[in-house]
């Protein structure tokens, strides 16, 4: 199968029996790929009282079909489960070489069942596949694994690891790769965790097939040409995503001291200059990539020792640097090594910190819970007890380690309302006070708060912060195109930066494979991907829809006390009519249930079955569903 390794594992790590079939050519087609295969396996697959963390939960790793292709690029590789932190679809992908070394090992996609004996990684050399016991390699960070895994298999693997974190079932555990690269969101360490599996090694000599090397070719060198002078190029080679920190600050949605205020007033300590001009040691780029946004740095601060990691990237820097009120960007390059090594999410990881700071703050937690120890804003030693704390779930550290709506749930006094978080995990590093499309998009993204999924900040300022007219179309065309690149598994950023148009990308895809593919048709996987997934969210939780899609109260009710954004927030009336919107464009009830013609239309009328039974299958829209789902919104929504 031309642009495929071929291969699909089974493994099942109780019984340690491995499968290998070829990979489905329809299946494939269908899905396209990673958190496409990740959403149809799943719901297929995992019964819907599986406990996350338990024997019938699946582990998945998965490439999509652009990986280990030089389309711009190819270098990513996704991991899916039922997520501990929302009990829903969990998919969440990572740059570096793991994915093309997968596929260059001839491998499509691994579907892991049950739970190993012991401790234990799976190993990949080519046609050799063994679980082999993780031994001593049980309890050790995920950065300094990697480097033994490096040492004991040798260079030319590629390895993923869990920290302690993952070992211990912390609800927003990571994956790391590439000593630097991570799988962040949903929990997806936590499964693997739960699984006993510490590490995954491939090393893969093989080559992909290549439908029409020449055009493929020629494709590439021009979409390389181009770019080399875009104007976004420079900044984003110089700094990374790091550079976004003034740009976002200065807009008023740069989260700082848990979301209490949204301007960072020492910025420039934690900035993207800051990090070059006192950190930076080399840059670092994933497979076949030009832009290297990736930035190696090296974190220095009296008293303890010099730590050396890849990033912060802007989303550390506004979770840990802003949310917990960091001023020196030493202090945010250390928390980003202590999260990478322990492995937790620096995005969950960081949020949970500044929550628990604010409950600190105003007292509903004191040293009596923290084992004498303060947690104080942007004090680093504070955070490095607390993370440990969580860590090892000791103490208070146990709730927290469930999360920041797990945590309140725990400890109530109405800490629920200062928890940024939807559908139990915690927002991406942008304020929606005054960027009611975010609110949106986090509130209903399938895979509970990621700006990945669907960023709108460029989107509200287009059609004004101060309405919310419009917005849910636009969330839901963004809802479809952006997860499409996670399910295609490539860089989103050569689109959303460097102008490399989605065409484009699937014209690669014609040229890998001998399909004759079409953008509309990649987006109807997507809308179906979003759309099973919601169906089987509400098969796990129950239902309407509605009751999910809920809005932190500190985001619908507490005006931004200062900043650019000073007195702005959404309100629950502006929030409830955007849902209206949504579901209405989305061709959905007003209880937020999709409706059997949509689902009908979509090709997976199975799910309106499912829902039937359950009573949460939409009502009929008078009028019938829309024909056309979401808006683009020109000249360009990232
Ligand atoms: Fe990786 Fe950054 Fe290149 Fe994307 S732009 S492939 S994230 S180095």
């Amino acid at each position: 199968m031309d642009g495929f390794g071929g291969t699909t594992l089974r493994i099942n790590l109780s019984t340690e029996e491995i499968e290998r079939t070829p990979t489905d050519p329809e299946f494939a087609r269908s899905w396209l790929g990673a958190r496409g295969f990740v959403s149809k396996i799943l719901y297929d697959e995992v019964p819907r009282d599986a406990d996350p963390l338990g024997v019938d939960n699946l582990f998945i790793v998965t490439t999509g079909v652009l990986t280990g292709s030089f389309c711009p690029v190819g270098s990513k590789v996704g991991f899916g489960c039922i997520s501990p932190a929302t009990n829903g679809h969990a998919d969440s992908s990572m740059g570096g070489h793991l994915g093309p070394e997968l596929r260059y090992a001839g491998y499509d996609l691994i579907v892991m069942e049950g739970i190993a004996a012991g401790p234990t990684y799976l190993y990949i050399d080519d046609d050799t596949i063994e679980l082999r016991p993780a031994g001593d390699y049980w309890g050790m960070g995920s950065l300094e694994l990697e480097k033994r895994m490096k040492k004991d298999l040798g260079d030319d693997f590629q390895i993923a690891t869990i920290g302690p974190s993952g070992e211990n079932g912390i609800v927003f555990s990571c994956i790391t790769h590439d000593f630097g690269r991570q799988a962040g969101r949903c929990g997806v360490g936590a499964v693997m965790g739960s699984k006993k599996l510490k590490a995954i090694a491939v090393r893969g000599t093989k080559s992909l097939p290549v439908h029409d090397l020449d055009s493929m070719y020629k494709l590439t060198y021009d979409i390389i040409q181009r770019t080399k002078t875009h104007p976004n190029m420079a900044p984003w080679q110089k700094y990374g995503t790091a550079f976004f920190v003034g740009w976002s600050n200065e807009r008023g949605c740069f989260p700082t001291k848990n979301f209490q205020e949204t301007y960072h007033k020492d910025w420039e300590k934690i900035d993207g200059e800051r990090l070059v001009e006192d950190c930076l040691v080399s840059d670092k780029a994933c497979f076949g990539c030009w832009m290297n946004c990736g930035k190696y740095t090296r974190a220095r601060i009296p008293g303890k020792p010099d730590t050396y990691q890849e990033g912060p990237e802007y989303e550390t820097i506004a979770l840990v640097g802003g949310s917990c009120a960091f001023t020196d960007i030493n202090h945010v390059a250390y928390a980003n090594h202590l999260l990478d090594d322990i492995g937790m999410d620096t995005m969950s990881g960081g949020s949970t910190v500044a929550f628990a700071m604010e409950c600190y703050q105003r007292g509903i937690i004191t040293k009596d819970d923290l084992e004498g120890h303060e947690l104080r804003w942007g004090n680093i030693d504070d955070f490095e007890h607390f993370v440990r704390m969580i860590a090892a779930r000791r103490g208070i550290g146990d709730i927290f380690a469930r999360g920041t709506k797990g945590a309140a749930e725990a400890l109530g006094r109405g800490t629920i309302d200062f928890a940024s978080q939807a559908k139990g995990m915690e927002f991406s590093g942008y304020d929606t006070r005054w960027y009611p499309a975010q609110l949106l998009s986090y509130c209903t993204c399938d895979i509970g708060a990621h700006h990945s999924k669907s960023w709108t900040i460029t989107t509200d300022i287009e059609l004004g912060r101060d309405t919310i007219e419009g917005k849910a179309e636009v969330v839901i065309y963004l809802q479809h195109i952006r997860p499409l690149f996670d399910t295609w598994s490539c860089c989103r950023l050569f689109w959303g930066e460097l102008d490399v148009t989605p065409e484009e990308h699937v014209d690669s895809i014609k040229h890998l494979t001998g399909w004759d593919v079409t953008l509309e048709e990649c987006m109807r996987v997507s809308e179906r991907v979003w759309n099973l997934n919601r169906a089987h969210f509400i098969e796990r939780n129950g239902g309407p829809g509605r009751k999910f899609d809920v809005a932190p109260a500190r985001h619908l009710d507490e005006p931004i006390p200062g900043g650019p954004a000073e007195g702005k927030v959404v309100g629950r009336e502006n929030f409830e009519a955007m849902l209206d919107d949504y579901y209405a464009n989305r061709g959905w009830d007003e209880d937020g249930n999709p409706t059997r013609e949509i689902l009908d239309d979509l090709g997976i009328g199975y799910a309106a079955d499912n829902l039937e039974k359950l009573g949460f299958l939409g009502k009929p829209i008078p009028g019938g569903i829309p024909k056309v789902r979401g808006r683009e919104l020109k000249p360009k929504a990232m």
